[in-house]
């Protein structure tokens, strides 16, 4: 199938060739359509699949013809989780949509309030903005969406996961009646179905692939750890190995990325810090360094680094694990992109099985321990309980070294500060607080 297939607009078909698509992806071969005979639609893929073109080439479809009204505001309107979610829809839309010139804008918390409204004063035809801060702008009268024909809720699980589903009830209950209504979400389970019941109208329903099928293309290890002094012998070991090209640590605060960034520029890497603390200009600094390989290690937290997209990036160190099991899967998603392969490491420590449990349940994918020679774990491994994978035992105490090379010289550095220092949210309040690990929906990208 190519694009040509789809009844896009010349222009589109344009600015896909010039950015090198020759064929559209799952999820867009089968959303465009749909969207395009005016259906509210509810997706599932997996990270990576082309969601964005999926909802953003239907999108500026529509703009190809103008609308009969004087008034100026969007005529699309996406909400996204993140800033750096935003700016890669916006992003998008910009180089799908140069040839029709489309115009958008994305407004985000952490930006300053003059410049946006200065932004929305202008006649704009899409708006990628998080819930917060568009909701600020629309109470305060800044936002005509008379003519607003679409609305796109990218990661809807996420966003209710950040505690933004009450000003996405707000901004919904503001919209015209007559629009047309998208929902991307990893998962269509418990909370996010009854909220795309009330969003949505008759929706047609697309789910891509299994998740488990997927990430055949990168290994996935994990090390158990001992405490804070074992794991940043275990990464010094392995960030220093030959076939690390770029990497990702994730660590779970943003104090924490920042002093495990200065241990490791310390010991002589290249590396960057990449959380919700920084401002948006140094955010896309780091990212610009990463994507020109001036930078060789990633520091990040969750929020700040997903989505990103950089072919170099060969490994993924989860420094700590992921609060949600999801998280895990858009993690390991930041390596292997662009058809290379990819390795995911995770350090975990016994107290943390459960979690681990969680994790593989989502994946469908068991982790099977491996040790380093030199740095083994030093407590004992308790007998696993049996589990739902449960047709092996989960570790034979002995593991094979998988990784292969020596043990590290440099023992580590000094521990890694403050691990209460707060996750946050790209700028904007969470404002559910804290979820238990639990209580997220099973399953997802099913
Ligand atoms: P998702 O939202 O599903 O995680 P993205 O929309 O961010 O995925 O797309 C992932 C990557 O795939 C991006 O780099 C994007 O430019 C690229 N991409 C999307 N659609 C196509 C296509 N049809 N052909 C080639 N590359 C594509
Ligand atoms: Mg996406």
């Amino acid at each position: 199938m190519s694009f040509e297939n789809l009844d896009l607009h010349p222009s589109i078909l344009h600015a896909l060739q010039e950015a090198g698509y020759t064929e559209p992806t799952p999820i867009q071969a089968q959303a465009i359509p749909e969207i395009m005979a005016g259906h509210d639609l509810m997706a599932s893929a997996q990270t990576g699949t082309g969601k964005t073109a999926a909802f953003t080439l239907p999108a500026l479809n529509l703009l190809a013809t103008p609308h009969p009204s004087k008034s100026r505001g969007p005529r699309i309107l996406v909400l996204v989780p993140t800033r750096e979610l935003a700016q890669q829809v916006n992003d998008a839309a910009r180089k799908y949509g140069k040839f029709i010139r489309a115009r958008t804008v994305s407004i985000v918390g952490g930006m300053p309030y003059p410049l946006q409204n200065k932004l929305l004063s202008q006649p704009l035809d899409i708006l990628v903005a998080t819930p917060g801060r568009l909701l600020d702008h629309m109470e305060r009268g800044r936002i005509d969406l008379a003519r607003l024909q679409m609305l796109v809720l990218d990661e809807a699980d996420r966003m209710l996961d950040m505690g933004f589903m009450p000003d996405i009830e707000r901004i919904t209950a503001a919209l015209p009646g007559e629009r047309q209504t998208l929902m991307f979400s990893a998962t269509f389970e418990g909370e996010i179905a009854r909220i795309a019941k009330q969003l949505l109208k008759e929706p047609k329903t697309i789910q891509i692939a299994a998740q488990q099928a997927k990430h055949e293309n990168i290994e996935q290890r994990l090390h158990f750890v001992d405490d804070m002094g074992h794991k940043n012998k275990l990464l010094e070991h392995l960030l220093i190995a030959p076939e690390v090209n770029q990497a990702i640590v994730f660590t779970s605060t943003k104090r924490h990325a920042d002093v495990l960034a200065e241990d490791l520029h310390a010991a002589g890497h290249k590396v960057a810090a990449l959380h919700g603390d920084m401002t948006q200009g140094a955010r896309n600094r780091t990212l610009t360094k990463l994507r020109h390989g001036d930078i060789n290690v990633l520091v990040a937290t969750d929020v700040a680094a997903r989505g990103i997209d950089v072919a170099g990036i060969s490994h993924v160190i989860n420094y700590d694990l992921p609060k949600f099991a999801e998280d895990y899967v858009h993690r390991i998603g930041r390596t292997g992109r662009a058809g290379k392969s990819g390795i995911a490491i995770s350090f975990a420590s016994h107290a943390e099985r459960f979690q681990l449990r969680k994790i593989e349940q989502f994946t469908g994918h068991r982790l099977e321990a491996s040790v380093i020679a030199g740095l083994e774990p030093q407590k004992r491994i308790q007998q696993p309980k049996p589990h739902k994978f449960g047709d092996r035992p989960r570790n034979s105490g002995h593991p094979a070294n998988k990784s292969g090379h020596p043990g590290s010289k440099n023992g580590g550095y000094k521990g890694a500060g403050n691990r209460n220092g707060g996750q946050g949210y790209g700028g904007e309040k969470r404002r559910d607080g804290e979820k238990s690990f639990s209580k997220r929906p099973g399953r997802s990208f099913a």
